[in-house]
């Protein structure tokens, strides 16, 4: 496994091979889920390349941008068995004096994370965006947990004619239902334990929509029931919307994204089911 720091060195990593290459984006303090990914490249790409970068301009100005959780050496050691190359470069290499392009991806973003956080969907298309021009992968992959982020890039992908396969990774779960995220080490010890509130009212939207349930708002209501059973949880949007424009619905449509942010203190997790026929 090779480190590389610099867009020149993984330039240079790059073209020095003409075997396909699978690539995983992360912002590191890696678990599960992120491997699982990684296990998803190096099943269909002879190389395997994972960036870890946490992109400050994806964070607003309020949000956990220097306390996101970071270990390095964990990561290295959990990506070795599983990776060819690991790109680490410093916010300066990316975002040089002078940086002054932005990719917006318009429409789609404007709900749900977009709206909760201004700007953070322009953070993220225009790193994945350089981060795609320099590692130059044949496919790159993404988790389900961040439907609207996996909703924008294959928007942007499809829209600057991008020639790379965007792959669609199902959520890992811890054994008691709550999505793995980088996240979930701010939780306090009581905290941790509502937090499967989050899944667990996914599947109550589930259930309702088998036994006939149609109603949106109807489904909505359930879930809040539920979730409001934990003082400590405080909701800040669920939504049930149409899986492709992200467009609220009133009747459930297959496939409908059901998905939220819910807020444990000053943690805030998101999750998300797809309610299929
Ligand atoms: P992050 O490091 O949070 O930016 O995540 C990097 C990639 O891992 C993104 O494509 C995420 O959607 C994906 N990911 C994060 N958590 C999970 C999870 N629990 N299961 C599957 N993929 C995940």
């Amino acid at each position: 496994m090779e480190v590389l720091k610099t867009i020149a060195e993984m330039r240079q990593a790059r073209k020095a091979s003409k075997k396909t290459m699978g690539f995983v984006p992360t912002m590191g303090y890696l678990h599960e889920g992120h491997i699982s990914l990684v296990r998803q490249a190096r099943e269909k790409n002879k190389l395997v390349a994972v960036s870890i970068f946490v992109n400050p301009t994806q964070f607003g100005p309020k949000e956990d941008f220097r306390t996101y959780p970071r270990d390095t050496k964990h990561d290295l050691s959990m990506l070795k068995p599983h990776t060819d190359f690991v790109f680490m470069p410093s916010d300066e290499e990316m975002y040089p004096e002078g940086y002054d392009s932005w990719v917006e991806v318009k429409g789609i973003t404007d709900m749900l994370e977009g709206s909760a956080r201004p700007g953070h969907f322009r953070g993220v298309s225009t790193v994945v965006l350089k981060l795609f021009n320099i590692v130059q992968p044949n496919r790159a992959y993404f988790g389900q947990k961040d439907a609207q982020q996996l909703a924008v890039i294959k928007k942007m992908v499809k829209d600057f004619d991008v020639n790379i396969d965007i792959v669609a990774c199902p959520t890992v779960r811890e054994s008691d239902g709550l999505a793995m995220s980088s996240r979930n080490t701010y939780l306090t010890p009581e905290q941790r334990r509502s937090a499967p509130v989050l899944y667990q009212s996914l599947q109550l939207a589930q259930e309702l929509a088998k036994q006939g349930e149609w109603d949106a708002l109807a489904i909505r209501k359930e879930m809040t029931k539920l979730i409001q059973k934990e003082s400590q949880a405080d909701i800040e949007y669920i939504s049930i919307a149409d899986n492709e424009t992200l467009k609220e619905i009133h009747r459930i449509k297959y496939p409908a994204l059901v998905s939220m942010a819910v807020r444990f203190g000053r943690t805030r997790l998101i999750d998300n089911l797809v309610l299929e026929e």
